[in-house]
């Protein structure tokens, strides 16, 4: 079976989303027979699909791990798409309770209508295991500026890919990914420049000791970390841990097989509309 990742957007925090000085369009899946799950659609992430002509009809199932633009600005277009215009009740959204209902000051991040428009909704709860169109989804604990936000270990045929999303680094939240062979850490901050409820490089380090992954992605890149050389990070991380570690670029495809890829998507310019348009 597939398991293909293609980073819409690679960057994150509030200073690279409002600059787009890389695209914050999260991940989109390709797994099982065709399926196709989109993580994190913040902003950029349309003008990212369109750029490598990727139909958004095509989505079966949408997840937005918590109520911060980074994660989320896109996603009611994404059910849009999903849902061919609105005009067929059809897809999954998956949530944090402050993006499907709210909570706090936070939320909700999806109005009641793009709710109403697909054929389910859940909400995410750490410790909880999802059958997302068939890829086991075993949800774990963050500790995030969101508390209800939480990360992702995604069971493929070959191996456990782990998305943590938004959270500081313990050895507790660390833990929970250990037995994944593909580790994809939002390193926000370089070095040991650490910002409240966030990865820097340091923390990075750290997690990969405990996880001891096979492959360590970063992602989610603040601008302080872009200005400081993402690749450089991520090499001397690597030297560090032994655990091969690379910084992906935007539209970069990783394909989880019995080796690991990582190449480029191709891109196109043209004014394209899909067949499924109107
Ligand atoms: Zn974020
Ligand atoms: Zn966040």
């Amino acid at each position: 079976m597939v398991f293909r990742i293609i980073f819409l957007g690679t960057g994150g925090g509030r200073h690279t989303a409002m600059y787009q000085t890389r695209c914050t369009g999260g991940m989109l899946v390709e797994h099982g027979n065709g399926k196709h799950l989109h993580i994190d659609p913040g902003p950029g992430a349309l003008t990212q699909m369109n750029r490598i002509h990727y139909d958004l009809t095509r989505t079966d199932s949408l997840i937005v791990s918590h109520a911060h633009p980074d994660h989320y600005s896109d996603a009611e277009s994404v059910i849009e798409g999903m849902t061919f215009g609105g005009w067929k009740k059809r897809g999954h959204v998956y949530g944090s309770p402050t993006v499907i209902s709210g909570e706090g000051s936070l939320g909700p991040c999806l109005s009641k209508y793009h709710q109403g428009i697909v054929k389910n909704v859940t909400v995410l709860r750490p410790g909880a295991v999802l059958d997302i169109d068939g890829l086991r989804t075993e949800l774990c604990i963050s500790e995030h500026s969101d508390p209800t936000n939480v990360g992702f270990r995604f069971c493929t045929d070959d191996g456990i890919v782990s998305y943590v999303s938004d959270t500081s680094f313990s050895e507790g939240i660390a833990k929970q990914y250990e037995g994944s062979r593909v580790l994809i850490l939002p390193v926000t901050t370089p070095d040991d420049l650490r910002i409240p409820f966030h990865l820097c490089t340091e923390d990075a380090v750290s997690f990969i000791d405990i996880v001891k992954p096979e492959l360590a992605v970063f992602i989610h890149l603040g601008v302080v970390m872009i200005r400081r050389d993402p690749e450089k990070q991520a090499s001397e991380t690597e030297k560090r841990t032994g655990v091969r570690t690379v910084s992906v670029k935007d539209r970069d495809i990783l394909d989880v097989g019995k080796v690991l890829s990582i190449s480029a998507s191709e891109t196109f310019d043209d004014e394209w509309i899909p067949e499924t348009s109107p």
